[in-house]
């Protein structure tokens, strides 16, 4: 009898691949394990046990397989079963969901590169085979798991390079460390021959001529008495000697060195109570309760500080108090340091962060705490990606912000948007999800309106604060009577000054960095184009540089236009880094902020920049969206939006929507604490019927003639879409396929196919792009048209001069 497995490999290939296996891998295998491969002529793959059988595959010879790569599953039923459903549901293949869910480190393949961790030490824990691999790397900087394989002259070499990773000793590609925290702790102890008291005198009277290692003998007899594992560190410290007498000890057989694991992600500091709720959020949480006992998912709309955090940590305690799992769900995890601290206050050591900008290993670590369910895994805070973490016993889930966009991924593939994957998470694991939001996405909102699910509102703030006075400016107006002072008008001027002297802060947003987005020839009226992509350069007067916000392509600021010779360069628009100019000039004696993708580059960019203004260093805070999510400063009385009708003028049907939502939620950060707040927006339209919503803050009138909008030119949530892209660098190419694509939809889907269109932005990195869209309505099968596109596109695909196109589907497109 043959055995064979089916494996999920990590590359966008459709389906599984049958390997063969003895009879005792056969017998030993289970669904979730890692098995080492050969793929096509050179390649080595990690792939992921999907099925366990005896059928031979009909069209190829199975090969043997390398070696099994765990002793247990690390990935467990619920996940496969998640990823299946992903995999069909977002129509991207499951090997995509693989390479998304696990961190990199768990999938080595032949082309890993590997690097050596510069601060690593402890070479005495490597053994031979591992130290030859890490002696290699101090001769050449990088070396891929193929030369592994010939320096040690095997082929299995993955479970070493797992071992060296789990060590520390090396890292592999795209991981960029800022920080290294060691993982291993030295410890010493007495080697087992002299574990008997008897020998102390013996071996004090041997040392009796090396006084320092004497030294370091006694002063670790006196360590002893605590009866605790002594760290080599201490033992330094406390004999006065270096750590060069203690490995001459070592040496000497007489000492010994081990390693204790310690984690390098732990929470220290203390613990507080929970906060007792008022009236209002206690009703709150009592809705939350009764509506669970009927529906899985339950939505909760909450203005902004209301108190809505407090009411998850309830939940949140009553599940962990019935011995289940909690997943909480952040936009983005850089950005909202500040309600990570406060459930680290209350929960400490049970929770764990999964963060994309954490090291390989610190995901590693978090991923198997999570996989054996250990006490500080019982609450997981983290962005999209930590829904594939391998729970098994989820019994809460919340999605804060449920109406950020950055839970859709883009790209790459899965392009999945992970509160509706979490709705789908927690279905499985028979689990409850909260969705909150002060401005819920019309989805959602909708779905609570049809009873599908739950519905609970929290309509005042905590402590009986006002939400902040909101006032529009009429800039065009503003402009005509003079009253402008470059982007400030007036009035906006006065309240700021007004802020200061009160000591109080300000935050100004405005929703584009740079300088300015267009430079243009006053002569020729050219303006610098990217090379690469159909957009004009953004001018970033810092650096003196033009860079494309596309493609990051950066050159000097030109002294004359590039066209006509001409040196009379205008700009036109503006960003953040206009507005942190004129505010310098305008107010000389405070201290100016800015907050957007170019001041927080790195791990700890945000919480610097939010750190020194919740320590009151900075007075005024010019930032793009980021000051949008969820930040609470109890100091801040002037939220001011420069323009207000850029978001508005985006094309796309989800733009009013989300402008309503940016611009109530940066509100939002105005008059937190007793004071009211004051907002004022700038704008040339200010009868714009959003901008009247906004001042309001009247979320069901915009949902109400949202919705009718979204009913009249069909779109969600009454009609779910799917959008088709193609990108090539061929012009000719693109259109070609995409005029085919649109026929070949058009034949099936009739008018319920939009475009084919180019994107505002048309061309990037090269890559000429053109865009399909089929809508579904209401009662058609989504199974169906999606078995229909595929079909389409397999057909696509089969043309030869089609192949090299770049196929992007994504389902529920933003
Ligand atoms: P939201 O998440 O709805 O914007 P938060 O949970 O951030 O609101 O609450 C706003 C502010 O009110 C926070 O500073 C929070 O500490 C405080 N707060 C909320 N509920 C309570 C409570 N029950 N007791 C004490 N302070 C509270
Ligand atoms: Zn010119
Ligand atoms: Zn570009």
């Amino acid at each position: 009898m043959q055995h064979f497995i089916d494996l999920i490999l990590p590359i966008p290939i459709q389906k599984t691949f049958t390997y063969s296996v003895t009879e005792a891998e056969y017998e030993f295998l289970k669904r979730g394990m890692r098995v080492a491969v050969s793929f096509g002529k050179t390649k080595m793959y990690t792939g992921l046990v999907f099925r366990i059988h005896q059928n031979p595959p009909e069209l190829y010879e199975a090969k043997e397989i390398l070696q099994i790569l765990d002793e247990k599953p690390i990935v467990n039923e619920q996940q496969l079963k998640h990823w299946e459903w992903i995999s069909n549901y977002y129509m991207c293949a499951l090997g995509d969901v693989y390479r998304a869910a696990l961190p990199s480190a768990f999938l080595l393949e032949s082309e890993t590169v590997i690097y050596k961790n510069q601060a690593f030490q402890n070479e005495e824990i490597l053994d031979d085979e591992e130290f030859l691999i890490f002696e290699a790397l101090q001769h050449q900087s990088q070396l891929t798991v193929f030369q592994i394989s010939d320096i040690l002259g095997k082929k299995k070499v993955l479970p070493i390079i797992n071992e060296l990773i789990q060590k520390a000793a090396i890292y592999i590609k795209e991981e960029i460390y800022e920080q290294y925290k060691p993982k291993l702790v030295k410890y010493v102890r007495l080697s087992a021959q002299y574990n008997d008291e008897s020998y102390l005198e013996p071996l004090l009277e041997e040392l009796s001529r090396a006084k320092k290692q004497r030294e370091a003998v006694l002063s670790y007899f006196q360590l002893t008495t605590s009866k605790k594992p002594i760290k080599a560190k201490d033992l330094e410290e406390k004999s006065e000697v270096s750590a060069a007498v203690i490995k001459a000890l070592v040496d000497k057989e007489i000492f010994e060195f081990y390693h204790i694991q310690t984690d390098r992600i732990s929470y220290q500091g203390d613990t507080n109570a929970l906060k007792e709720l008022n009236e209002y959020q206690e009703k709150a949480l009592e809705e939350i309760k009764t509506s669970f006992e009927e529906k899985d998912v339950t939505l909760i709309h909450g203005i902004t500080s209301s108190g809505k955090t407090e009411v998850y940590t309830k939940l949140i305690q009553e599940v962990l108090d019935s011995g289940k799992q909690v997943l909480f769900l952040l936009p983005e995890i850089a950005l909202t340091t500040q309600i990570i601290t406060r459930l680290q206050n209350y929960f400490g050591n049970q929770i764990s962060v999964f963060h994309s900008k954490y090291s390989i290993n610190e995901r590693v670590e978090v991923w198997n705490n999570v996989l054996d369910y250990k006490p500080k895994a019982q609450i997981i805070l983290g962005a999209r990606s930590s829904i594939f973490l391998p729970f098994s016993n989820l019994g809460l889930i919340v999605v804060d912000e449920e109406h950020e966009t950055s839970y859709k991924q883009f790209e790459p593939s899965p392009r999945y948007n992970a509160r509706d994957a979490a709705i789908v998470l927690a279905h499985m694991h028979k689990s409850k999800i909260l969705l909150g939001s002060a401005t819920p996405s019309l989805e959602s909102y909708f779905n609570a309106q049809e009873n599908k699910y739950g519905f609970v509102e929290l309509k005042r703030r905590f402590g009986n604060v006002q939400l902040p006075t909101i006032e529009l400016v009429d800039i065009k107006e503003k402009h005509r009577k003079r009253e402008m002072n470059g982007h400030f008008s007036d009035v906006l001027l006065k309240q700021i000054r007004e802020a200061l002297d009160e000591k109080e802060q300000v935050i100004l947003f405005q929703n584009r960095r740079g300088f300015s987005p267009i430079v243009e020839c006053k002569t020729c009226g050219v303006s610098p184009q990217c090379p690469n992509c159909d957009v004009s350069l953004t001018f970033h007067k810092f650096k003196n540089e033009l860079r494309c916000h596309y493609c990051n392509y950066q050159r000097a600021m030109p002294n004359s236009c590039g066209a006509c010779g001409s040196n009379q360069l205008d700009t036109k628009g503006f960003g953040t880094e206009q507005i942190e100019l004129e505010l310098k000039e305008l107010f000389p004696d405070h201290v100016i902020g800015r907050m957007d993708l170019d001041t927080t580059r790195g791990k700890y960019g945000y919480q610097k920049i939010i750190g020194a203004f919740e320590a009151r260093e900075i007075d005024i805070l010019v930032g793009t969206q980021m000051l949008s999510k969820g930040l609470d400063f109890d100091n801040v009385s002037l939220v001011g939006i420069l323009n207000a009708d850029t978001m508005l003028n985006f094309p796309d049907f989800r733009a009013h929507e989300r402008a309503f939502q940016l611009m109530v939620q940066v509100s939002g950060r105005a008059g937190r604490s007793q004071k009211r707040g004051r907002v004022m927006i700038q704008t040339y339209n200010p009868y714009h019927q959003i901008l009247q919503q906004v001042s309001t803050t009247d979320y069901t009138a915009m949902y109400k003639e949202q919705l009718q909008d979204r009913w009249q030119f069909h779109y969600p949530p009454y009609y779910r879409l799917i959008k088709i892209t193609l990108k090539h660098k061929d012009y000719q190419k693109v259109d070609a396929g995409i005029n085919w694509m649109a026929k070949a939809l058009q034949n099936i889907f009739h008018e319920h196919v939009l475009g084919p269109s180019a994107p505002a932005v048309s061309r990037i990195r090269n890559q000429y792009i053109k865009n399909l869209v089929v809508k579904i309505p209401p009662k058609q099968s989504l199974g169906k048209t999606k078995q229909q596109i595929n079909k389409i596109k397999n057909t696509f695909q089969a043309v030869a001069d089609f192949r090299p196109i770049r196929f992007i589907i994504d389902v529920d497109a933003y």
